[in-house]
């Protein structure tokens, strides 16, 4: 049975600055994930606190939140056959060093931190995330 489902997709600050959109884009629309929305921003510490707020007791939050507001940033909407599972696997572990081969943050990423993408965990977060980046 056909599951076609969206998914949010963020390419973090290390990933734009290193000029990897077009490398990353690439992985996904060759394994069917259709591009539907993509737009370059660059987003405030407050709003980068709103996005990742589930992680707001992690030692690592505020950091991240720093992190993410430092540069611009790509967001996507992806769309295609089992859409979340399907960047989830292209993305790889979120810590690069444990990331499978051919796997974006295997490729690209730089450490636990500075991973180079993002993607929604489930159907029900990768709703909410669109929405947040993408209406109105
Ligand atoms: N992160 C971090 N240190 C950690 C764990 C996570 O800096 O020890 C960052 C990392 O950039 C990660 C993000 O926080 O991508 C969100 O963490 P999550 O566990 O949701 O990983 P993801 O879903 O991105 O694989
Ligand atoms: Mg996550």
């Amino acid at each position: 049975m056909s599951k076609i489902q969206q998914t949010l997709s963020i390419i973090k600050p290390d990933a734009v600055e290193r000029n990897l959109e077009d490398n990353i884009k690439k992985i996904f629309t060759e394994n069917n994930l259709g591009i539907k929305e993509s737009k370059k921003i660059q987003i405030t510490k407050d709003e980068a606190a709103e996005f990742y707020k589930v992680h707001q007791s992690k030692p690592f939050y505020n950091d991240l939140c720093d992190y993410l507001s430092s540069g611009p940033i790509v967001v996507m909407i992806l769309e295609g056959e089992n859409a979340v599972v399907a960047n989830r696997k292209l993305m790889g572990a979120t810590n690069p060093k444990d990331a499978e081969e051919n796997t974006i943050r295997k490729l690209y990423g730089i450490s636990i931190d500075k991973n180079s993408v993002h993607g929604s965990d489930s159907i029900e977060n990768a709703k909410k995330e669109i929405d947040f980046f993408f209406k109105n």
